[in-house]
């Protein structure tokens, strides 16, 4: 549990989030790498859930490593959020574009060994998915736990940060990591690289939007909880810059 109601999955590549909206049920935030899906039963279950018990899966951006799981768990009749603007990507990775080439990052241990990993959790052969419903920016999710969308482009056209204001986090997906990409450790918020970034300018104007952001606890795709407030996260990944 990383905070009351809220609990982080996946590996140690890669975050998937379980929320809990009480009686509305459990709201899935990201879907991790598609053969996640053989985690996600006995992950529940260890919190004392069941599959039915999910309400709704948000997808905080179209990357595979994301929306891995939302493919079946659509198709059992689970509404799918993303943004409009990542739905191409979502529903062909093969069209994913980045400011620069993940070639050149492969030789950083981290980086390699993540694309590893990826590939060998199905990242190459993704379920079919469609997302089923908008995430539209500054609205409510009508899903449990009611978190408020703010668009942030950059990493990709149709990245968000998900505020969840009564359990007191926010999910900002790729916009921020806590990993470094060279070493795999743990280090303070930054931006993903330029070969993961669609357009790293537009993702460091992008942090800009966080300003409305009370939640004190950050949840990445990639990393740790941040539990330093949106404030010094950002002041973070502006002073670290974009590898
Ligand atoms: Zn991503
Ligand atoms: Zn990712």
């Amino acid at each position: 549990m990383v905070a009351p109601g809220v609990w982080r999955a996946g590996t140690r590549w890669v975050n998937w989030y379980v929320v809990d909206g009480g009686s509305d049920g459990l709201t899935l935030v990201d879907a991790g790498l598609p053969r996640y899906t053989r985690q996600l039963d006995t992950v529940l279950a260890q919190l004392g859930y069941r599959r039915r018990d999910l309400r709704a899966v948000l997808l905080t951006h179209g990357h595979v490593d994301h929306t891995g799981m939302a493919g079946e768990l659509g198709r059992q009749g689970l509404p799918v959020h993303l943004h409009p603007a990542d739905r191409q990507l979502a529903d062909d990775p093969g069209r994913n574009r980045t400011e620069r080439s993940l070639l050149g990052y492969l030789f950083w241990p981290a980086t390699g060994a993540f694309v590893a990993h990826a590939v060998a959790s199905g990242a190459l052969a993704p379920a079919t998915m469609s997302a089923t419903v908008d995430l539209v920016d500054g609205a409510v999710v009508e899903a449990p736990g009611q978190p408020v969308v703010t668009h942030v482009p950059g990493h990709t056209e149709g990245s968000c940060v998900l505020e969840f204001r009564d359990h007191g986090v926010v999910f900002v997906g790729d916009l921020l990591c806590t990993v470094s990409p060279v070493t795999g450790r743990r280090a303070s918020p930054q931006l993903q690289t330029r070969g993961s970034n669609r357009d790293s300018a537009q993702a460091l104007a992008s942090l800009k939007r966080l300003d409305d952001v009370q939640a004190r606890l950050v949840l990445p795709g990639h990393g740790a909880p941040w539990t330093g407030g949106v404030p010094a996260a950002v002041a973070s990944a502006r002073r670290i810059g974009c590898r």
